[in-house]
């Protein structure tokens, strides 16, 4: 996958994001890792500045390749709030509405769902 961001979105990114997970809104003691909103796993996903966000290690090793809401509703300390922040920014780089970011998330998740009940047959 070509790598679509430059260093000065970084920048933005970091300053959007502070000094806190996006995902449980701790505050980071060693170095945030980058998360792919979409997982890489994902026919969707992109190196996208949109497709970034910064967040803490547990959290980035326990979303793996879930998708935002099954992971958002498998973990009680990943807030509505900080969804709305993750939506809230993704919509901002991928210059596209809240509505339109809300509606593909919850189709990724519906997707997921579904592949999840074949597998398990
Ligand atoms: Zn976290």
């Amino acid at each position: 996958m070509p790598i679509e961001t430059d260093l000065q979105e970084f920048e933005v990114l970091f300053e959007l994001c502070g000094d806190r997970c996006a995902y449980c809104w701790d505050e980071f003691t060693g170095t945030p890792t980058l998360d792919h909103v979409i997982p890489i796993s994902h026919p969707n996903s992109t190196n996208h500045i949109s497709n970034f966000q910064l967040v803490c290690k547990t959290c980035n090793a326990g979303k793996r390749d879930k998708p935002l809401l099954a992971f958002y509703k498998d973990n009680p300390r990943f807030q509505k709030a900080n969804l709305d922040g993750v939506i809230k920014i993704y919509a901002y780089f991928a210059k596209k509405s809240i509505e339109e970011i809300e509606e593909m998330f919850q189709r990724d998740y519906e997707e997921w769902k579904k592949s999840k009940s074949v597998a398990s047959i």
